[in-house]
C-alpha cells in the first residue's frame, strides 16, 4: 500500500500535473481537497531533494492577458495584472536533476 504523498510522487515522476488532475486522479472532492494536496507538495519539494530530485513548477498563467505568476506551490485565485479570476492552475512534475 503506498500512502498518499508516495502516490502523487510517483505520478509527478510520470508526467506533470496540476493540483486539480492530482485530486481527479487520486479520487480527493471536496473543499478542502487542493489545499490538502498544495501541503503535499510543500512536503514532497523538500523530500525528493535527498533522492536527488526536483519538483518542477511550470508558473501559473492568467488566461485572459497572460500574466506569468512567480513559480509557488500555490494556486492564486486572480489577475494583479487584468484582475481576473479566469487562471490556468500551475503544474508540477518531477525530474531527476
Ligand atoms: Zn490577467
Amino acid at each position: 500500500m503506498m500512502t498518499r504523498r508516495q502516490r502523487i510522487i510517483s505520478l509527478l515522476e510520470e508526467r506533470d500535473y496540476s493540483v486539480s488532475e492530482l485530486a481527479m486522479a487520486l479520487e480527493l472532492r471536496g473543499r478542502g481537497s487542493k489545499r490538502l494536496i498544495l501541503e503535499e507538495l510543500k512536503v514532497i519539494q523538500r523530500i525528493v531533494k535527498r533522492d536527488g530530485k526536483v519538483l518542477l513548477i511550470k508558473p501559473a498563467e492568467c488566461r485572459k492577458c497572460g500574466f506569468v505568476f512567480k513559480p509557488e506551490i500555490n494556486i492564486p485565485s486572480r489577475c494583479p495584472r487584468c484582475k481576473s479570476e479566469w487562471i490556468e492552475e500551475p503544474r508540477f512534475k518531477i525530474e531527476v536533476r
